[in-house]
Protein backbone atom coordinates (compact mmCIF):
# COMPACT_ATOMS: atom_id res chain seq x y z
CA UNK A 1 0.00 0.00 0.00
CA UNK A 2 2.50 2.14 0.64
CA UNK A 3 3.96 1.71 -2.46
CA UNK A 4 1.10 2.86 -4.02
CA UNK A 5 0.97 5.97 -1.66
CA UNK A 6 3.94 7.78 -3.21
CA UNK A 7 2.40 7.94 -7.09
CA UNK A 8 -0.40 8.44 -5.92
CA UNK A 9 0.22 11.95 -4.38
CA UNK A 10 2.36 12.96 -7.30
CA UNK A 11 -0.47 12.56 -9.72
CA UNK A 12 -2.67 14.09 -7.10
CA UNK A 13 0.21 17.53 -6.58
CA UNK A 14 0.64 17.17 -10.60
CA UNK A 15 -3.49 17.77 -11.25
CA UNK A 16 -3.93 19.90 -8.76
CA UNK A 17 -3.66 23.04 -11.13
CA UNK A 18 -6.12 21.39 -13.54
CA UNK A 19 -9.20 21.50 -10.30
CA UNK A 20 -7.38 24.03 -7.88
CA UNK A 21 -8.62 27.82 -7.11
CA UNK A 22 -5.47 30.38 -8.21
CA UNK A 23 -5.76 31.43 -4.40
CA UNK A 24 -4.99 27.70 -3.29
CA UNK A 25 -2.02 27.21 -5.86
CA UNK A 26 -0.70 30.65 -4.44
CA UNK A 27 -0.97 29.06 -0.54
CA UNK A 28 0.70 26.07 -2.16
CA UNK A 29 3.54 27.68 -3.65
CA UNK A 30 4.19 29.13 0.02
CA UNK A 31 3.80 25.99 0.95
CA UNK A 32 6.51 24.59 -1.52
CA UNK A 33 8.58 27.43 -0.71
CA UNK A 34 8.46 27.18 3.00
CA UNK A 35 9.11 23.67 3.01
CA UNK A 36 12.20 24.01 1.04
CA UNK A 37 13.60 25.77 4.10
CA UNK A 38 12.51 23.85 6.20
CA UNK A 39 13.45 20.41 4.68
CA UNK A 40 17.17 21.99 5.46
CA UNK A 41 16.20 22.30 9.12
CA UNK A 42 14.77 18.72 8.95
CA UNK A 43 18.53 17.78 7.74
CA UNK A 44 20.43 20.62 10.45
CA UNK A 45 18.22 20.16 13.40
CA UNK A 46 16.05 16.84 12.91
CA UNK A 47 18.86 14.58 11.73
CA UNK A 48 22.32 16.28 12.69
CA UNK A 49 20.57 17.77 15.96
CA UNK A 50 22.24 21.30 15.26
CA UNK A 51 19.08 23.92 16.12
CA UNK A 52 19.37 26.49 14.53
CA UNK A 53 16.80 29.84 14.38
CA UNK A 54 18.75 31.65 11.53
CA UNK A 55 17.82 29.49 9.17
CA UNK A 56 15.57 32.59 7.18
CA UNK A 57 18.17 34.73 7.35
CA UNK A 58 19.86 32.23 4.75
CA UNK A 59 16.32 32.39 2.73
CA UNK A 60 16.86 36.36 2.63
CA UNK A 61 20.46 35.72 0.91
CA UNK A 62 18.89 33.93 -1.52
CA UNK A 63 16.45 36.10 -1.79
CA UNK A 64 18.14 38.77 -1.99
CA UNK A 65 21.31 37.96 -3.92
CA UNK A 66 19.04 37.40 -7.07
CA UNK A 67 17.01 40.27 -6.42
CA UNK A 68 19.64 42.48 -6.71
CA UNK A 69 21.79 40.82 -9.67
CA UNK A 70 18.11 40.98 -11.83
CA UNK A 71 17.43 44.29 -10.98
CA UNK A 72 20.30 46.18 -10.92
CA UNK A 73 22.99 44.39 -12.66
CA UNK A 74 20.42 43.47 -15.03
CA UNK A 75 21.44 39.56 -14.72
CA UNK A 76 19.49 36.40 -15.74
CA UNK A 77 17.38 34.76 -12.80
CA UNK A 78 19.11 31.18 -13.95
CA UNK A 79 22.70 33.21 -12.86
CA UNK A 80 20.84 34.54 -9.75
CA UNK A 81 20.19 30.85 -9.21
CA UNK A 82 23.39 30.42 -9.14
CA UNK A 83 24.41 33.16 -7.25
CA UNK A 84 21.76 32.81 -4.60
CA UNK A 85 23.06 29.25 -3.91
CA UNK A 86 26.76 30.19 -4.02
CA UNK A 87 26.03 32.49 -1.84
CA UNK A 88 23.83 31.33 0.89
CA UNK A 89 26.32 28.38 1.00
CA UNK A 90 29.55 30.73 1.16
CA UNK A 91 27.63 32.49 4.09
CA UNK A 92 27.24 29.45 6.11
CA UNK A 93 30.58 28.27 5.35
CA UNK A 94 32.33 31.15 7.34
CA UNK A 95 29.41 31.41 9.82
CA UNK A 96 30.06 27.42 10.64
CA UNK A 97 33.41 27.52 10.90
CA UNK A 98 33.34 30.10 13.34
CA UNK A 99 29.95 28.96 15.30
CA UNK A 100 29.86 24.86 14.40
CA UNK A 101 32.47 24.20 17.49
CA UNK A 102 30.77 25.93 19.90
CA UNK A 103 29.22 23.58 22.43
CA UNK A 104 25.95 22.90 24.30
CA UNK A 105 23.28 26.09 23.89
CA UNK A 106 26.00 28.28 22.78
CA UNK A 107 25.58 27.41 18.79
CA UNK A 108 21.58 28.20 18.52
CA UNK A 109 21.92 31.08 20.48
CA UNK A 110 24.98 32.62 18.45
CA UNK A 111 22.11 31.25 15.10
CA UNK A 112 19.82 34.17 16.59
CA UNK A 113 22.75 36.41 16.68
CA UNK A 114 23.85 36.37 13.46
CA UNK A 115 20.38 35.51 12.12
CA UNK A 116 19.40 39.10 13.32
CA UNK A 117 22.63 40.68 11.99
CA UNK A 118 21.58 39.38 8.80
CA UNK A 119 17.91 40.72 9.13
CA UNK A 120 19.54 44.25 10.02
CA UNK A 121 21.47 44.13 7.33
CA UNK A 122 19.16 43.95 4.83
CA UNK A 123 16.77 46.80 6.41
CA UNK A 124 19.79 49.01 6.72
CA UNK A 125 21.34 48.39 3.20
CA UNK A 126 20.40 50.92 0.79
CA UNK A 127 22.16 49.20 -2.15
CA UNK A 128 19.43 46.45 -1.00
CA UNK A 129 16.37 49.05 -0.94
CA UNK A 130 16.99 49.46 3.22
CA UNK A 131 12.96 48.93 4.51
CA UNK A 132 11.42 48.91 1.42
CA UNK A 133 13.09 46.17 -0.04
CA UNK A 134 13.53 45.18 -4.16
CA UNK A 135 11.17 45.68 -6.50
CA UNK A 136 10.41 44.44 -10.24
CA UNK A 137 12.17 41.45 -9.47
CA UNK A 138 11.90 39.42 -13.28
CA UNK A 139 9.74 35.95 -13.02
CA UNK A 140 11.98 33.04 -13.69
CA UNK A 141 11.96 32.41 -17.82
CA UNK A 142 11.88 29.24 -19.77
CA UNK A 143 13.50 30.36 -22.96
CA UNK A 144 10.96 33.00 -24.28
CA UNK A 145 8.57 31.95 -21.75
CA UNK A 146 7.99 33.84 -18.29
CA UNK A 147 6.83 31.51 -15.59
CA UNK A 148 4.30 34.45 -14.46
CA UNK A 149 1.42 33.15 -13.88
CA UNK A 150 0.65 31.08 -10.05
CA UNK A 151 0.13 27.79 -11.84
CA UNK A 152 3.82 28.37 -14.06
CA UNK A 153 5.17 28.89 -10.33
CA UNK A 154 3.58 26.06 -9.22
CA UNK A 155 5.32 23.86 -11.91
CA UNK A 156 8.90 25.28 -10.58
CA UNK A 157 8.45 25.22 -6.96
CA UNK A 158 7.04 21.49 -6.76
CA UNK A 159 9.91 20.30 -9.41
CA UNK A 160 12.67 21.88 -7.36
CA UNK A 161 11.29 20.61 -4.36
CA UNK A 162 10.45 16.70 -5.40
CA UNK A 163 14.04 16.64 -7.23
CA UNK A 164 15.48 18.23 -3.94
CA UNK A 165 13.90 15.83 -1.91
CA UNK A 166 14.75 13.13 -4.13
CA UNK A 167 18.29 14.11 -3.48
CA UNK A 168 18.34 14.09 0.22
CA UNK A 169 16.39 10.71 0.55
CA UNK A 170 19.31 9.35 -1.22
CA UNK A 171 22.18 11.04 0.62
CA UNK A 172 20.02 9.93 3.99
CA UNK A 173 20.48 6.72 2.85
CA UNK A 174 24.19 6.89 1.69
CA UNK A 175 27.47 6.88 3.89
CA UNK A 176 28.26 10.22 4.29
CA UNK A 177 24.02 10.52 5.02
CA UNK A 178 24.78 7.98 7.60
CA UNK A 179 27.57 9.95 8.93
CA UNK A 180 25.49 12.98 9.73
CA UNK A 181 22.34 10.53 11.38
CA UNK A 182 25.44 9.58 13.55
CA UNK A 183 26.19 12.93 14.88
CA UNK A 184 23.29 12.72 17.47
CA UNK A 185 25.19 9.71 18.84
CA UNK A 186 27.89 12.23 20.06
CA UNK A 187 31.11 13.26 18.59
CA UNK A 188 32.79 11.06 20.63
CA UNK A 189 31.43 8.12 18.89
CA UNK A 190 31.69 9.51 15.43
CA UNK A 191 35.46 10.12 15.84
CA UNK A 192 35.70 6.49 16.86
CA UNK A 193 34.57 5.23 13.38
CA UNK A 194 36.98 7.34 11.43
CA UNK A 195 34.04 10.58 10.93
CA UNK A 196 35.18 13.74 10.94
CA UNK A 197 32.43 15.07 13.05
CA UNK A 198 33.80 18.63 12.44
CA UNK A 199 33.31 18.29 8.99
CA UNK A 200 30.01 16.57 9.08
CA UNK A 201 28.63 19.55 10.68
CA UNK A 202 29.77 21.67 8.47
CA UNK A 203 28.89 20.41 5.72
CA UNK A 204 25.06 19.94 6.69
CA UNK A 205 25.21 23.51 7.75
CA UNK A 206 26.34 24.36 4.44
CA UNK A 207 23.41 22.27 2.72
CA UNK A 208 20.82 23.89 4.82
CA UNK A 209 21.89 27.13 4.13
CA UNK A 210 22.14 26.29 0.26
CA UNK A 211 18.16 24.74 0.24
CA UNK A 212 17.44 27.79 2.22
CA UNK A 213 19.36 29.48 -0.42
CA UNK A 214 16.69 27.96 -3.16
CA UNK A 215 13.57 28.75 -1.69
CA UNK A 216 14.57 32.14 -1.25
CA UNK A 217 16.07 32.11 -5.10
CA UNK A 218 12.18 31.05 -5.87
CA UNK A 219 10.98 33.08 -3.21
CA UNK A 220 12.13 36.52 -4.95
CA UNK A 221 11.02 35.39 -8.12
CA UNK A 222 7.71 34.22 -7.36
CA UNK A 223 6.79 37.55 -4.98
CA UNK A 224 8.83 39.70 -7.43
CA UNK A 225 9.49 41.72 -4.60
CA UNK A 226 11.83 40.96 -1.44
CA UNK A 227 11.74 43.57 2.07
CA UNK A 228 13.74 42.96 5.20
CA UNK A 229 10.76 41.27 7.59
CA UNK A 230 10.33 37.71 5.68
CA UNK A 231 14.00 37.31 7.03
CA UNK A 232 13.77 37.90 10.51
CA UNK A 233 14.28 35.66 13.07
CA UNK A 234 10.41 34.86 13.68
CA UNK A 235 10.17 33.44 10.49
CA UNK A 236 13.16 31.36 11.20
CA UNK A 237 11.49 29.92 14.47
CA UNK A 238 9.02 29.37 12.20
CA UNK A 239 10.67 27.02 9.68
CA UNK A 240 11.97 25.33 12.56
CA UNK A 241 8.64 24.66 13.83
CA UNK A 242 7.69 23.50 10.19
CA UNK A 243 10.44 20.70 10.52
CA UNK A 244 9.60 19.96 13.84
CA UNK A 245 6.04 19.65 13.49
CA UNK A 246 6.45 17.53 10.68
CA UNK A 247 8.48 14.71 12.26
CA UNK A 248 12.32 15.69 13.39
CA UNK A 249 14.66 13.74 11.14
CA UNK A 250 11.69 13.17 8.37
CA UNK A 251 12.31 14.25 4.78
CA UNK A 252 8.44 14.31 4.18
CA UNK A 253 7.62 15.98 7.78
CA UNK A 254 9.22 19.29 5.65
CA UNK A 255 6.33 19.23 3.28
CA UNK A 256 3.74 18.54 6.24
CA UNK A 257 4.90 20.86 8.22
CA UNK A 258 4.86 23.38 6.05
CA UNK A 259 1.21 22.61 4.60
CA UNK A 260 -0.11 22.39 8.54
CA UNK A 261 1.63 26.04 9.36
CA UNK A 262 0.67 27.61 6.00
CA UNK A 263 -2.85 26.52 6.08
CA UNK A 264 -2.96 27.18 9.68
CA UNK A 265 -1.88 30.87 9.24
CA UNK A 266 -4.52 31.05 6.58
CA UNK A 267 -7.37 29.53 8.28
CA UNK A 268 -6.61 32.39 12.03
CA UNK A 269 -6.58 35.12 9.44
CA UNK A 270 -9.82 34.19 8.77
CA UNK A 271 -11.31 33.16 11.82
CA UNK A 272 -9.58 35.35 14.14
CA UNK A 273 -11.02 38.37 13.06
CA UNK A 274 -14.21 37.31 14.38
CA UNK A 275 -13.13 36.57 17.49
CA UNK A 276 -10.85 39.32 18.96
CA UNK A 277 -10.31 42.72 17.61
CA UNK A 278 -6.58 42.66 16.59
CA UNK A 279 -5.64 39.43 15.20
CA UNK A 280 -1.81 40.43 14.65
CA UNK A 281 -0.18 39.54 18.44
CA UNK A 282 -3.29 36.51 18.88
CA UNK A 283 -1.33 34.91 16.07
CA UNK A 284 1.55 34.45 17.56
CA UNK A 285 0.25 33.40 20.95
CA UNK A 286 -1.89 30.56 19.25
CA UNK A 287 1.73 29.59 17.47
CA UNK A 288 3.90 29.73 20.56
CA UNK A 289 0.44 27.60 22.24
CA UNK A 290 1.00 24.77 19.06
CA UNK A 291 4.67 25.16 19.51
CA UNK A 292 4.42 24.03 22.90
CA UNK A 293 2.13 21.12 22.56
CA UNK A 294 4.18 19.87 19.83
CA UNK A 295 7.29 19.93 22.13
CA UNK A 296 4.97 18.32 24.94
CA UNK A 297 2.55 15.63 23.37
CA UNK A 298 4.36 14.71 19.89
CA UNK A 299 8.08 15.46 20.02
CA UNK A 300 8.64 12.97 17.48
CA UNK A 301 6.13 14.84 14.68
CA UNK A 302 3.67 13.92 12.38
CA UNK A 303 5.33 11.88 10.14
CA UNK A 304 5.76 9.21 12.35
CA UNK A 305 2.34 9.17 14.04
CA UNK A 306 0.98 8.62 10.39
CA UNK A 307 3.86 5.97 9.86
CA UNK A 308 2.46 3.86 12.10
CA UNK A 309 -1.14 3.97 9.64
CA UNK A 310 0.43 2.78 7.02
CA UNK A 311 2.22 -0.79 7.12
CA UNK A 312 6.09 -0.85 6.13
CA UNK A 313 6.98 -3.15 3.98
CA UNK A 314 10.51 -4.48 5.18
CA UNK A 315 13.11 -3.94 2.88
CA UNK A 316 15.37 -7.40 1.28
CA UNK A 317 18.09 -8.27 3.19
CA UNK A 318 21.32 -7.45 1.79
CA UNK A 319 23.61 -10.74 0.13
CA UNK A 320 27.07 -10.71 1.92
CA UNK A 321 29.74 -9.39 0.26
CA UNK A 322 33.34 -8.75 1.07
CA UNK A 323 35.41 -5.56 0.42
CA UNK A 324 39.13 -5.12 0.39
CA UNK A 325 41.02 -6.35 4.10
CA UNK A 326 43.90 -5.20 5.49
CA UNK A 327 47.27 -6.76 5.93
CA UNK A 328 47.38 -8.18 9.41
CA UNK A 329 50.93 -8.08 11.23
CA UNK A 330 52.93 -11.11 11.92
CA UNK A 331 52.14 -12.80 14.95
CA UNK A 332 53.93 -11.96 17.97
CA UNK A 333 54.85 -8.95 16.76
CA UNK A 334 55.11 -5.53 18.95
CA UNK A 335 51.56 -4.23 18.28
CA UNK A 336 50.88 -1.95 20.81
CA UNK A 337 53.06 -0.65 22.94
CA UNK A 338 52.66 1.75 26.18
CA UNK A 339 55.21 3.84 28.04
CA UNK A 340 54.50 5.46 30.97
CA UNK A 341 51.29 6.38 29.83
CA UNK A 342 49.69 9.32 32.15
CA UNK A 343 46.41 10.71 32.68
CA UNK A 344 45.15 13.26 35.46
CA UNK A 345 42.05 14.48 36.54
CA UNK A 346 42.44 17.25 38.81
CA UNK A 347 44.06 16.08 41.52
CA UNK A 348 43.14 12.32 40.68
CA UNK A 349 45.56 10.67 38.81
CA UNK A 350 42.91 7.69 37.01
CA UNK A 351 46.16 6.26 34.87
CA UNK A 352 49.12 6.65 36.36
CA UNK A 353 52.83 5.69 34.57
CA UNK A 354 51.17 3.08 32.41
CA UNK A 355 53.27 0.76 30.42
CA UNK A 356 53.06 -2.55 28.54
CA UNK A 357 53.08 -4.07 25.60
CA UNK A 358 50.15 -6.35 23.43
CA UNK A 359 51.18 -8.79 20.85
CA UNK A 360 50.17 -9.21 17.49
CA UNK A 361 47.22 -11.93 17.72
CA UNK A 362 46.93 -12.06 21.40
CA UNK A 363 44.09 -11.43 23.61
CA UNK A 364 45.23 -9.43 25.92
CA UNK A 365 43.12 -8.77 29.05
CA UNK A 366 42.70 -5.50 31.02
CA UNK A 367 41.22 -6.02 34.37
CA UNK A 368 41.10 -4.43 37.79
CA UNK A 369 38.51 -3.26 40.19
CA UNK A 370 36.26 -0.30 39.43
CA UNK A 371 37.65 3.12 39.23
CA UNK A 372 40.99 1.41 38.43
CA UNK A 373 41.33 3.52 35.23
CA UNK A 374 40.35 0.78 32.29
CA UNK A 375 37.94 3.10 30.46
CA UNK A 376 40.26 5.78 31.16
CA UNK A 377 43.51 4.27 29.36
CA UNK A 378 41.20 2.72 26.84
CA UNK A 379 40.22 6.39 26.21
CA UNK A 380 43.75 7.52 26.02
CA UNK A 381 44.56 4.82 23.23
CA UNK A 382 41.78 5.02 20.64
CA UNK A 383 42.44 9.66 21.25
CA UNK A 384 38.50 9.80 22.66
CA UNK A 385 40.63 11.66 25.73
CA UNK A 386 44.08 13.54 25.82
CA UNK A 387 46.98 12.14 26.97
CA UNK A 388 49.21 14.23 29.85
CA UNK A 389 52.38 12.34 28.97
CA UNK A 390 53.97 8.68 28.19
CA UNK A 391 53.82 7.50 24.43
CA UNK A 392 51.20 5.05 22.74
CA UNK A 393 53.27 3.25 19.72
CA UNK A 394 50.93 1.37 17.39
CA UNK A 395 53.34 -0.56 14.87
CA UNK A 396 55.52 1.40 13.91
CA UNK A 397 53.63 4.89 14.37
CA UNK A 398 53.55 7.25 17.35
CA UNK A 399 49.89 7.56 17.47
CA UNK A 400 50.08 9.65 21.32
CA UNK A 401 47.92 12.28 21.14
CA UNK A 402 46.47 11.28 17.44
CA UNK A 403 42.66 12.45 16.97
CA UNK A 404 40.20 9.61 17.39
CA UNK A 405 39.66 9.28 14.01
CA UNK A 406 43.10 8.63 12.52
CA UNK A 407 43.47 6.44 15.51
CA UNK A 408 40.57 4.65 13.68
CA UNK A 409 41.98 4.79 10.41
CA UNK A 410 44.98 3.10 11.74
CA UNK A 411 43.02 -0.32 12.27
CA UNK A 412 42.14 0.49 15.72
CA UNK A 413 38.36 -0.38 16.40
CA UNK A 414 36.96 -0.01 19.86
CA UNK A 415 33.29 -0.51 21.91
CA UNK A 416 32.37 1.78 25.12
CA UNK A 417 31.70 1.03 28.41
CA UNK A 418 28.52 2.99 28.08
CA UNK A 419 26.72 1.76 24.78
CA UNK A 420 26.87 4.33 21.81
CA UNK A 421 25.13 3.48 19.00
CA UNK A 422 22.42 5.09 16.67
CA UNK A 423 18.80 3.64 18.46
CA UNK A 424 16.73 5.21 15.87
CA UNK A 425 18.79 3.35 13.11
CA UNK A 426 18.81 -0.36 12.44
CA UNK A 427 21.38 -2.84 13.23
CA UNK A 428 22.27 -3.00 9.40
CA UNK A 429 23.24 0.76 9.29
CA UNK A 430 24.81 0.72 12.76
CA UNK A 431 26.86 -1.97 11.65
CA UNK A 432 27.87 0.04 8.05
CA UNK A 433 28.68 2.94 9.92
CA UNK A 434 31.61 1.14 11.48
CA UNK A 435 33.12 0.10 7.76
CA UNK A 436 32.72 4.02 6.95
CA UNK A 437 36.61 4.63 6.68
CA UNK A 438 36.37 1.22 3.88
CA UNK A 439 33.64 3.09 1.45
CA UNK A 440 35.10 6.37 0.08
CA UNK A 441 31.27 7.85 -1.38
CA UNK A 442 31.10 11.76 -0.70
CA UNK A 443 27.66 13.89 -0.34
CA UNK A 444 27.37 14.13 -4.26
CA UNK A 445 27.55 10.53 -5.12
CA UNK A 446 25.73 9.37 -2.44
CA UNK A 447 22.45 12.29 -3.24
CA UNK A 448 22.83 11.39 -6.64
CA UNK A 449 23.03 7.09 -6.03
CA UNK A 450 26.28 6.98 -8.00
CA UNK A 451 27.48 4.76 -4.76
CA UNK A 452 25.02 1.87 -5.35
CA UNK A 453 28.03 -0.23 -6.15
CA UNK A 454 30.10 0.42 -2.71
CA UNK A 455 27.01 0.68 -0.90
CA UNK A 456 26.22 -2.98 -1.53
CA UNK A 457 29.39 -4.35 -0.57
CA UNK A 458 29.81 -2.04 2.35
CA UNK A 459 25.84 -3.85 3.44
CA UNK A 460 27.17 -7.29 2.59
CA UNK A 461 30.34 -6.66 4.99
CA UNK A 462 27.83 -4.96 7.57
CA UNK A 463 25.40 -8.31 7.25
CA UNK A 464 28.06 -10.36 7.50
CA UNK A 465 29.30 -8.88 10.69
CA UNK A 466 25.81 -9.64 12.29
CA UNK A 467 26.22 -12.60 11.04
CA UNK A 468 28.97 -13.56 12.66
CA UNK A 469 27.73 -12.30 15.86
CA UNK A 470 24.51 -13.70 15.98
CA UNK A 471 22.01 -10.99 15.13
CA UNK A 472 21.89 -11.30 12.09
CA UNK A 473 18.29 -12.52 12.40
CA UNK A 474 16.37 -8.88 12.20
CA UNK A 475 18.98 -6.50 10.43
CA UNK A 476 16.41 -4.22 9.75
CA UNK A 477 15.24 -3.85 13.68
CA UNK A 478 16.02 -0.79 15.30
CA UNK A 479 19.75 -0.70 17.50
CA UNK A 480 17.48 0.90 20.28
CA UNK A 481 14.96 -2.21 20.45
CA UNK A 482 17.64 -4.89 21.43
CA UNK A 483 18.08 -5.73 25.34
CA UNK A 484 21.25 -3.85 26.70
CA UNK A 485 23.78 -6.86 26.31
CA UNK A 486 23.06 -7.60 22.54
CA UNK A 487 23.89 -3.51 21.93
CA UNK A 488 26.83 -4.62 23.09
CA UNK A 489 27.28 -7.45 20.84
CA UNK A 490 26.24 -4.94 18.06
CA UNK A 491 29.17 -2.77 19.15
CA UNK A 492 31.30 -5.52 18.45
CA UNK A 493 29.69 -6.30 15.02
CA UNK A 494 30.16 -2.54 14.37
CA UNK A 495 34.04 -2.96 15.31
CA UNK A 496 34.68 -5.81 12.62
CA UNK A 497 32.72 -4.26 10.08
CA UNK A 498 36.16 -1.74 10.11
CA UNK A 499 38.16 -4.75 9.80
CA UNK A 500 40.40 -3.92 12.54
CA UNK A 501 44.02 -5.16 13.14
CA UNK A 502 42.94 -4.70 16.73
CA UNK A 503 39.84 -3.83 18.49
CA UNK A 504 39.32 -2.91 22.30
CA UNK A 505 36.04 -4.18 23.78
CA UNK A 506 34.90 -1.98 27.31
CA UNK A 507 33.19 -5.15 29.24
CA UNK A 508 31.62 -6.55 26.57
CA UNK A 509 30.10 -9.27 28.28
CA UNK A 510 28.04 -6.94 30.83
CA UNK A 511 24.57 -8.12 30.78
CA UNK A 512 24.99 -10.82 28.89
CA UNK A 513 23.73 -14.63 30.02
CA UNK A 514 25.49 -17.44 30.65
CA UNK A 515 25.37 -18.49 27.07
CA UNK A 516 25.95 -15.81 24.95
CA UNK A 517 28.94 -15.36 27.10
CA UNK A 518 30.33 -18.37 25.81
CA UNK A 519 29.22 -17.43 21.97
CA UNK A 520 31.10 -14.15 22.79
CA UNK A 521 34.18 -16.65 24.12
CA UNK A 522 34.02 -18.29 20.83
CA UNK A 523 33.74 -15.29 18.60
CA UNK A 524 36.76 -13.36 20.48
CA UNK A 525 39.38 -17.15 19.79
CA UNK A 526 37.74 -17.44 16.09
CA UNK A 527 39.21 -13.58 15.85
CA UNK A 528 42.44 -14.55 17.11
CA UNK A 529 42.50 -17.49 14.90
CA UNK A 530 42.42 -15.05 12.30
CA UNK A 531 44.98 -13.08 13.46
CA UNK A 532 42.79 -10.05 14.87
CA UNK A 533 44.28 -8.84 18.40
CA UNK A 534 42.21 -7.69 20.91
CA UNK A 535 42.31 -5.71 24.23
CA UNK A 536 40.02 -6.65 26.56
CA UNK A 537 38.31 -4.97 29.84
CA UNK A 538 36.12 -7.43 31.40
CA UNK A 539 34.69 -7.90 34.77
CA UNK A 540 33.57 -11.44 35.07
CA UNK A 541 36.57 -12.83 36.12
CA UNK A 542 36.06 -16.30 34.63
CA UNK A 543 35.07 -14.96 31.46
CA UNK A 544 38.07 -13.29 31.18
CA UNK A 545 40.81 -15.70 32.51
CA UNK A 546 39.04 -18.31 29.66
CA UNK A 547 39.65 -16.08 27.20
CA UNK A 548 42.83 -14.20 27.63
CA UNK A 549 46.48 -15.17 26.54
CA UNK A 550 47.87 -12.94 29.35
CA UNK A 551 46.32 -9.82 31.33
CA UNK A 552 47.89 -6.92 32.87
CA UNK A 553 46.04 -5.91 36.49
CA UNK A 554 45.46 -2.25 37.28
CA UNK A 555 44.47 -0.55 40.77
CA UNK A 556 44.49 3.06 41.47
CA UNK A 557 46.13 3.95 37.89
CA UNK A 558 48.81 1.61 37.93
CA UNK A 559 49.57 -2.04 36.92
CA UNK A 560 50.04 -4.54 39.90
CA UNK A 561 50.25 -7.38 37.85
CA UNK A 562 50.95 -8.51 34.30
CA UNK A 563 51.16 -12.75 32.98
CA UNK A 564 49.41 -15.53 32.18
CA UNK A 565 45.85 -16.18 33.93
CA UNK A 566 47.04 -18.67 36.24
CA UNK A 567 49.97 -16.58 38.02
CA UNK A 568 47.63 -13.89 38.02
CA UNK A 569 45.42 -15.84 40.15
CA UNK A 570 47.88 -16.35 42.21
CA UNK A 571 49.37 -13.10 42.92
CA UNK A 572 49.04 -11.82 46.03
CA UNK A 573 48.81 -7.95 45.27
CA UNK A 574 45.95 -8.89 42.64
CA UNK A 575 43.95 -10.93 45.16
CA UNK A 576 44.62 -8.39 47.98
CA UNK A 577 43.37 -5.76 45.50
CA UNK A 578 39.95 -7.52 44.31
CA UNK A 579 39.52 -8.38 48.07
CA UNK A 580 40.07 -5.04 49.26
CA UNK A 581 37.46 -4.39 46.39
CA UNK A 582 34.90 -6.50 47.11
CA UNK A 583 35.16 -5.35 51.17
P1 LIG B 1 37.49 1.82 35.29
O1 LIG B 1 37.11 1.78 33.87
O2 LIG B 1 38.72 1.02 35.59
O3 LIG B 1 36.37 1.42 36.21
P2 LIG B 1 37.74 4.65 34.88
O4 LIG B 1 38.83 4.76 33.89
O5 LIG B 1 36.36 4.79 34.39
O6 LIG B 1 37.89 3.30 35.70
O7 LIG B 1 37.97 5.72 36.02
C1 LIG B 1 39.21 5.89 36.69
C2 LIG B 1 39.10 7.04 37.64
O8 LIG B 1 39.04 8.27 36.93
C3 LIG B 1 37.86 6.99 38.50
O9 LIG B 1 38.20 7.44 39.78
C4 LIG B 1 36.93 7.95 37.83
O10 LIG B 1 36.05 8.52 38.76
C5 LIG B 1 37.89 8.98 37.25
N1 LIG B 1 37.39 9.59 36.02
C6 LIG B 1 37.13 8.94 34.87
N2 LIG B 1 36.74 9.79 33.91
C7 LIG B 1 36.77 11.03 34.49
C8 LIG B 1 36.48 12.34 34.01
N3 LIG B 1 36.09 12.57 32.74
N4 LIG B 1 36.61 13.37 34.88
C9 LIG B 1 37.01 13.16 36.14
N5 LIG B 1 37.30 11.96 36.64
C10 LIG B 1 37.18 10.89 35.83
MG1 LIG C 1 35.36 1.28 32.97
Amino acid sequence: MRRLLLPALVLGLAGLPLVASPYFITLMNYIGMSALAALGLVLLTGVGGLTSFGQAAFVGIGAYATAWFTTTQGGSPWLGLVLALVLSGAVAMVLGVATLRLGGHLLPLSTIAWGLAIFFFFGNSLALGGHNGISGIPPVALGPYPLSSSAAAYGLIWLSLGGVMWLCANLLGARQGRAIRALRGGAAMAESLGIDSFRIRLAVFVLSAVLAGLSGWLYAHVQRFVGPTAFDVGPGMEYLFMAMLGGAGQIGGAVLGAAVVTFAKDGLQDVLPYLVKQSGPIEVIVFAVLFILVLQRARGGLIPALRRLVPAATPPIPAEAELPRRRLPAPGAHLLTLAAVTKRFGGLVAVNGVSFTLHAGEILGLIGPNGAGKSTLFNLISGAARIDSGLVHFLDLDITGLPARRVAAQGIARSFQHVRLRPTMSLLENVMLGAHLRGGAGLIAGALRLDRAEERRIAGVAMAQLRRVGLAATPHAMAGSLPLGQQRVLEIARALAADPVLIMLDEPAAGLRHAEKQALATLLRTLRAEGVSILLVEHDMEFVMSVVDRAVVMEFGSVIAEGAPAAIRADAAVQRAYLGAAA
